[in-house]
This record gives structure tokens, sequence and C-alpha cells, in this order.
């Protein structure tokens, strides 16, 4: 029998399972997997990102358990690659690594009045109303009237959904039990999303926009009246526009077109305006913007400049959502400025003089490529990082490195007193969560706790 390539992949989001899945596939090789992730729960953003009224979404996971039931497959849970597992571990007991860690920070505003409490990243705000272990402990504020979500990306949306949405509405979802309570005291009656430059070049999809013109208990308004473009733009709409930005722009038409109907909220769509100061005393009280045009740059671009014009607008919570950012890993390379680990189709770049490859490091998903794309997106950069390991270890004629079993790492997290997750472990976790939904009608209650999800696996394993 031929002896088995051990694969380690760091993280266990749709990269990490999409690159386990394209190594299982491959007919004429023997490959085992190692997942390690730093929580107790599989599946990365899928669980901690994608809102808890997408269902559907979610149930992306159901292809994820399919490739966790092959036979060489294990998950390590609740091991923190740079701490419990280091480079030099990974290097010791694996043929190769593909690191898909995600990128979890997010990018900051760099104004000043943004450390101010009541201004937050969207991040911190989205991992908490999804349960994510990090984030329990923060309060948010919704006892005031007026938010403000600078960005116009997905996550910018979703953010200004969720709290437009009734806590009625958002009670049949796995929302975290806290961030259901807190929603249902919230006093919020104006929502506004800030996008800097137009309507054209916004970042949401048709598919989220859509949702704004459905809410049960929020108007949707255009600021500024009717849909204006400027020439350009226009003429862009006319001839280069994607289907979606047409699908957008459509929607937004729809949005300016409609009446109010004096509902208890109002989300407010603001195009071509850019955040300069957080104003306060102790707290966040106002937002000072100033109104941006759109000029076209040398290369054809269309680019914000501001006009002069200011806006002060009252303000008791701000989510900045401008963007993720990756964290470096210890001993791997990492571009501070793209937040990503270099790398050429998915082989990390090293950062000698040189720029050499190295041959038994790879990435994967948001941490190659940047935090962009779908779900979806992400099988697609897993499987080209899948294959160029594959080409290299050809090309380089490397071999499997025999090892004489696979208990290696289990006595080495042992040793260092590591409590691991395996999938199977998960699986009882997800089956205490999804009992406790079944009388409340929801997908599953979280459990929002490391050591409360070690407890219940341990008592149900007993
Ligand atoms: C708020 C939000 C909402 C979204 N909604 C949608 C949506 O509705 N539809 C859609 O198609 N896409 C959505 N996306 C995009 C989608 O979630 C991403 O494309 C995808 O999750 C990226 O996959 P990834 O595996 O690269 O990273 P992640 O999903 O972030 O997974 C990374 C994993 O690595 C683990 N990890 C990190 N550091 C370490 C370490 N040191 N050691 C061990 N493990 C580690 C993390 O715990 C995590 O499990 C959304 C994204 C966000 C942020």
């Amino acid at each position: 029998m031929s002896a088995f390539w051990k694969i380690a992949v760091i993280g266990s989001g749709p990269a990490g399972f999409y690159a386990a899945g394209e190594l299982f596939r491959q007919q004429s090789w023997s490959i085992k997997v190692d997942m390690f992730d730093r929580l107790p729960t599989p599946f990365g953003l899928v669980r901690g990102g994608v809102a808890p009224d997408h269902q559907k979404i979610k149930s992306v996971t159901k292809i994820y358990s399919r490739i966790a039931e092959n036979e060489n497959f294990r998950f390590f849970g609740n091991v923190e690659f740079g701490s419990d597992i280091l480079r030099s571990d990974v290097l010791e007991f694996y043929d190769a690594v593909i690191y898909a860690v995600g990128s979890p920070s997010d990018r900051s505003l760099g104004i000043p009045g943004e450390e101010l409490p009541g201004s937050h990243s969207a991040t911190e705000f989205v991992a908490w109303y999804n349960g994510h272990p990090d984030f329990r402990g923060h309060k948010f504020d919704l006892s005031v009237k007026d938010v403000f979500v600078i960005g116009m990306g997905n996550v910018a949306l979703d953010v200004a959904r969720i709290l437009a949405k009734t806590p009625e509405e958002l009670s049949k979802t796995d929302i975290a039990d806290y961030a259901l309570e807190t929603l249902f005291e919230s006093q919020i009656e104006d929502i506004w999303l800030v996008g800097r430059r137009g309507p054209l070049q916004a970042a949401f999809t048709p598919v989220e926009a859509r949702e704004f013109l459905e809410l049960d208990s929020a108007d949707v308004i255009l600021e500024g009246g009717p849909l204006k473009l400027d020439a350009e733009s226009q003429r862009i709409l006319e001839t280069d526009a994607s289907k979606d930005t047409k699908k957008n722009i459509e929607i937004l038409k729809q949005i300016s077109e409609k009446n109010s109907s004096n509902k208890k909220k109002r989300v407010h769509f603001m195009f071509l305006a850019s955040p300069l100061e957080i104003l306060g005393n102790g707290g966040v009280e106002k937002i000072r913007m100033v109104r941006n045009q759109l000029v076209k740059r040398d290369d054809g671009s269309l680019r914000p400049q501001a006009t002069g014009e200011l806006m002060e607008e009252n303000a008791g919570l701000i989510f900045r959502s401008i963007g993720y950012h990756g964290n470096p890993l210890a001993d791997v390379p990492f571009d501070q400025n793209s937040g990503t680990i270099p790398n050429e189709c998915g082989q990390i770049i090293d950062e000698d003089q040189d720029k050499s490859l190295r041959t038994r490091e790879y990435v994967a998903g948001w941490i190659k490529r940047g935090p962009t794309g779908v779900i979806g997106t992400n099988k697609q950069d897993a499987v080209e990082t899948v294959h160029r390991m594959l080409e290299t270890f050809l090309q380089e004629k490397i071999e499997p490195r025999q090892q004489p079993d696979s208990s290696g790492i289990e006595s080495l997290l042992k040793e260092r007193n590591v409590d691991y997750v395996s999938f199977e472990d998960w699986k009882l976790l997800d089956e205490y969560e999804t009992d406790s939904g079944q009388s409340q009608e929801r997908p599953r209650v979280k459990v929002t706790s490391i050591d409360k999800m070690l407890e219940i696996i341990r008592d149900k394993k007993n």
C-alpha cells in the first residue's frame, strides 16, 4: 500500500473545508487531512459571520460535514496555531500545511473620535450577535435613536438589517440569546448606511439590497430624493455595468420611489459622504461628514473627492464596516498592507532575498486573496492551492515522509494539556444546540462559552 500524505489544514472555514474536499477528490493520491481550529466549533464565518436570518446560506455546512465523514479526516477543534501548536510542530508531523485562517480583524477609519465609547467595528457586532465566544462579553448600547453604519458592502447591510428587524422576526433564528435580549430593549429609530462613493459603485449585492424593500417594521429611504447619477456613472450604467450593478440601481430606484408608511424605524441609504470626525463628550454624540463628488481619474476610474460641504448629524452608535483584515501567524510571512500571506497560486512566498517559494506551506481563502467574495469563491481558490501543492510535490520529487502512526500530534496536544475537540465531539454539541432550539422553533440555540461547550461535550460522552 502506498504511503499516505499527511496534510494539516489550519482553519475550518469554507476555505479549509474546500481544500480538504479537493485533497480527498484526488484518485491517484492517498491523503490524510488533520484540520485544526482555534474554536471548538467548525465552519468559521458560516457560523460566526453569516447573518442569523440567512439560514439557507448556512446549510452549506452539510457539504462540509460530509467531507468530515471521510475516514482519512480528523478535526482538532479548540487548538490554536501559534500557541497550542507551532509551525515547527506542523512541519514535523505533516508533509505540508495549508493555512486557511481567514481575516478576523477590521480596517479602521483613521478619524478623530473613532475610539469613543459607542464607536465599534461591524466585525465585533457581527461576531457578538452570532455568538462568537471571543465577543460574547461585548456591550452595545442600543438605547440610542440614531445609528450610523459606515460602509456599503454586504456586511454593512447585514448590520443595518439586523438592527432594523423586530426581535420577533429574529427570534426564530440562531442569533445569540443575549443579543436577542438586547435587541428587545432597542430604542433605535434611524439607521444610516453611509457610502463614500455613488450608487453605481456600491459593493453590496442585489439579493442583500432587495431585502430592505420587505422589512416589516422599517421604511427604507434614499437620501437626497430620486436616484440621480452623474453623467459618467450614467454612461457606465448604459455601457459597461455588470448585471449586479444594473440590478442594484433598479433596487435603489424602487427604494427612492417608495412612499413612507410611517413604520417605527427607518433605514437611510446615504451615498457620496465620508465621515471626518466622531464627536462626543465621553461617548459618541455626533458624526461630522463631508459630501463627496465623483471625479474621473487618469485610469478612467471614478473616485470620490470631498466637496467641502459639511454635514453634522446626531449619532448614538457608529459601526465601521469598511473591510476585514488578516492577522499575521507566527513564523509565516505576512504582507501588512494587504493583510494577506504572500503567495503564488496558494504557495507561500518566503520573505528571503530571493523571494523563494516554500515547498511545504500553502494558503487558501481570505488570508490568501483578501476578504472578498462569497462562500463559493473559496472553492475555486482552495482548488487552485491544492493543485499547486500536488504539482510542487511532483516537480520537486518530494516523497511522503514515513510516519509510524497518526497519534503523534494527539500525544503532543495531550502533553500540552490542550483540551481538543474531535468532529464526533462537535456533533454532540451540534445535537445539543439543535435540540435546545427545537422547542423554540429555532434552528439552534448557540452555546457561546468555550468552557460550557467543553462541559456539554464531556457530559454527553459520559
Ligand atoms: C459578516 C459576514 C457575513 C457574510 N455573509 C455571507 C453570506 O451571507 N454569503 C456568502 O456567500 N458569504 C458571506 N460572507 C463571506 C464568507 O463568510 C467568506 O467568504 C468565508 O467565510 C471565508 O472563508 P475562510 O475559510 O477564508 O475564512 P473563515 O470563514 O474566517 O474561517 C477561518 C477559520 O480559521 C480559524 N482560525 C483563525 N485563526 C486561527 C489560528 N491561529 N489557529 C487555528 N484556527 C484559526 C477561525 O476560527 C475560523 O474558523 C460573509 C462574511 C462576513 C464577514
